[in-house]
Formats: structure tokens, sequence, C-alpha cells
């Protein structure tokens, strides 16, 4: 039996690194079922031979949720995880296949390796090197994997509510989780909800000439007028009630995150501006990041958008939109309010496509498992180690840690140029091993935490 993790890693790094391409080589994307039912079958397989016992949980039309259960002690550490990727389009971007994984240059290349199929594997692998080296996990870890977080985890609920045990724990160990530029660990304590949907306006039973622009109803007009009553210039979102729910960071809460480095320079160069949108300094950008609701339009569609020219007067618009909520808002109240600013302004013809909802959710950083991240981040990948509020991004930590006010954190390896959601995705080797020692430390020191 090997008695240190440089040895494991050492006897074990190829094969652990071979299980991670065979993972990402299963194309689980939202609308392959065949594939999705590959992955959870191999998530599950993978907890047993890490000494776990695991089971898939179903309800109808849903992925399976692979719960694992491992170790015992007084904690019990809650491990949040994905096996569902991004679609892997547009193909013509990847300089090699994205279910394909390759390995150029010290880094794997595929669709999901980084959001989130790295982070669960070298969890679980974690677990198998701890119990190697060291016998039983000192505390019990559950793993809880689903196969709908790229898609809005819309039947999380209903799974979870199979077994109201599921969600009993201590703090939760989220998916994802990123090394900086400069080799500092951030750990992300939370995210931000979302509601998502699509407004769409018909104005007419046809398109028709624009010569007759003078009295027929043209639905672009009328998308954006509707759209132009919802935010205004500094980014103030306009909708009635919108910010009633909105828990204000504390002052306590405004000095850390202000105390934290913010890489606006490298930000602006990346993106190609000179000054961020809404008229937002560089502290007020860093604070909306973690502390604001966002009103996002993601596409717009109406009329001629071909080569050339056409003169005509579209009959129908559409625009999707994400708000990235903040505690305590509800996406479903964000909804009916959204609803009553369009019609008390004469917009009841726009109609409302809801898609999907998570609620937002901010855990406690003081908190014996942010303080056991921080430390084994710190000895592990780098320091200091930064304790970020919230993620920009939405994972579905309210529905795990709501009930209980349960801390969350992330441990994890992605860097800068991970390309999560984006073609050429990737995670660099050395960062893998670097997250997988500190989850292996973790499961020590939280145990062991005041
Ligand atoms: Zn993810």
């Amino acid at each position: 039996m090997p008695d240190t993790l440089d040895r494991y890693l050492e006897q074990h790094g190829d094969r652990f690194t071979s299980e991670l391409r065979e993972l990402c080589a299963i194309p689980s994307e939202a609308t392959d079922a065949g594939a999705l039912d590959a992955a959870a079958r191999w998530c599950g397989e993978r907890l047993v031979s890490a000494g776990a016992e695991s089971r898939e949980l179903r309800v109808d039309g849903a992925p399976a949720l692979v719960v694992g259960e491992v170790g015992a002690g007084k904690r019990t550490l809650i491990c949040v995880q994905h096996y569902d990727v991004q679609p892997a389009v547009p193909l013509d971007l990847w300089r090699s296949p994205p279910y394909d994984p390759a390995v150029r240059d010290g880094a794997v290349f595929a669709r999901g390796v980084d959001d989130n199929k790295g982070h669960l594997l070298l969890r679980i692998q974690a677990v198998e090197a701890y119990r190697a080296i060291h016998g039983d996990l000192p505390l019990h870890v559950r793993f809880l994997i689903e196969g709908e977080e790229e898609s809005g985890s819309t039947n999380l609920a209903r799974l979870l509510a199979l077994d109201a045990t599921l969600t009993d724990g201590d703090g939760a160990l989220k998916e994802g989780g990123a090394i900086d530029a400069a080799g500092r660990p951030q750990l992300l304590l939370g995210g931000k909800g979302i509601f998502y949907v699509e407004l769409r306006v018909r104005s007419m039973a046809r398109d028709a000439h624009s010569g007759a622009a003078t009295h027929l109803p043209n639905a672009a007009w009328r998308l954006v007028t509707a759209l132009d009553t919802l935010v205004d210039r500094g980014g103030r979102i306009l909708i009635d009630g919108f910010y009633d729910d909105v828990r204000p960071p504390t002052e306590a809460e405004r000095a850390h995150l202000a105390s934290l480095p913010f890489e606006a320079d490298v930000i602006k160069r990346l993106y190609g501006i000179d000054a961020f949108a809404w008229g937002r300094s560089d502290v007020e950008a860093r604070l909306a990041s973690v502390y604001e609701p966002t009103c996002n339009i993601c596409g717009l569609i109406s009329g001629f958008i071909e080569e050339g020219t056409k003169t005509v007067i579209p009959s129908e618009a559409s625009v999707k939109i994400d708000f990235r909520l903040v505690p305590e808002q509800d996406p479903a109240r964000i909804g009916t309010l959204l609803r009553a600013h369009l019609d008390r302004r004469g917009f009841g013809d726009v109609e409302l496509v809801a898609k999907e909802g998570t609620r937002p959710y901010r855990g406690r950083i003081d908190d014996p498992l942010v303080r056991a991240a921080q430390a084994v981040a710190e000895e592990e990948i780098g320091t200091p180690a930064l304790l970020i509020p919230s993620s920009g991004g939405t994972s579905p930590m309210w529905q795990v840690c709501g009930k209980r006010s349960l801390a969350n954190v992330t441990l994890g390896m992605g860097h800068p140029g991970s390309g999560a959601h984006a073609p050429n995705e990737n995670i660099l080797l050395a960062n893998y091993w670097k997250a997988l020692r500190a989850t292996v430390a973790l499961f020590r020191r939280y145990a062991d935490q005041v």
C-alpha cells in the first residue's frame, strides 16, 4: 500500500487521465438521452470502484440523478456535480473533435472537461486515493451528480424530493472552481439565480411593403419600445418591485469584496473595451458582478437580416432575455412582476414565454467548510485563496443548501483560458493534480475543522 499521495499519483496518474478521456468521450448533451444515460452509468460505476455505494434516482422526462455515499463521521459533505455538458457546436471552431479528447502541451481538450466532468471525476478519484492511502474517509461524503445542470436543473427539486435526507448535511462542495492568471485559487461561495424568458410580438397577420409604414404596425418597433422600458441608462432595472426582495451587501461584505484583487485592465484588454458598461467604474463593476442583478439581452430576431436590402415591415419579433438574480429574488415572482410591468404600460400584446428559473444562493463565509477549503487551497494550489461571495453565473445550490442554509464552496482547477461553454474547452493537467491533492486534503481538514 502506497504511503504518500505523491506515490499514489505516480502509480495511478496515467489511469486517472485515461478515465478523464473516457468520460469526456461520452457526448452527454441535453438532446442525447442515450449519452446522458451512459454518462450517468459511468459515474455510478466509477463511484463504486472508488469504494462508494451508488444508486440512480429518476423522475419522468429527466436524466438520472446519480447518488453516491461513502465514509462516515460527524460531518457530511455534499458534493454537487453534473455529468451533462453544453452543446459542442459550432464544430468547425474546434482544433480537435470535442468528443475525442486530445492532450496537447499539458492540456486536455474536450467538451465538458472543465465544466464539469474534470471536476466531478477528480473528486471521485480523491475518494479512491484517500481510501487507498489512509483507509476509511473521516467524514461522510454524499455525491449528487445531476444530468440537467446546463439546461437549468429543471427537475432537480423533484428528484431531491424523492428522498428528503439527500440534502441533510453540513456543507456543500459545488461544481467547478478556478485558479486565476496569477495562480491564486478562487473559491466561490454562491451563485446568482436566473430567470430566462422569451418576449414575442406579433403585430399583424403578415409582413407588409414598407410603403405602408405610415400606418401598419411594425413588430420590431413594438418590441424595442417595450424593451426600452426595462432598464435605464445606468443599468438600473425599471420593472416595478424588481428590487423589493434584494438583500443588499453589509458593510463587512462590501469591504471584503473591495479587498480582493480585480483585474479590470485584463478584462478590458480581453474584450477590447475602454470602459465598463452602464458607466460603471472599476469598483462599481466589481461590486455589481457579485451583488447586482442583471437584465441581459441574449438575442433578438425580427424582419430581414440577410445580405442586401428588402423594404419590409416585419409582423413578428422576438427577444431572449436572461435575468441573473441575487438573494432573495425568486424567479417565479420576477416573471409575475415583468408581466404586470408590461401590462401597466400598455404592452399586453407582448407574449412572455418563460424558459427556466433557478433561485440565487449565497452561503456563509464564516463557516468551518470555507476555512478548511481556504487552508487546503493555500497549501496545495496557491496563496492567497480568494473568497468570492458569488459567481456571476448560476448553479442549483439553493435546491441543495437552502433548507439548512449550508455553506458551499468551490475547490477547482479551471483557468482563465478554459473556454467553458465555448469551443476548445480545456483543462491544464498541472492544475488537475493540484485540485485533486487539495480535495484529498479537504476530507481530513473539514472533518476536524472548527
Ligand atoms: Zn457546470
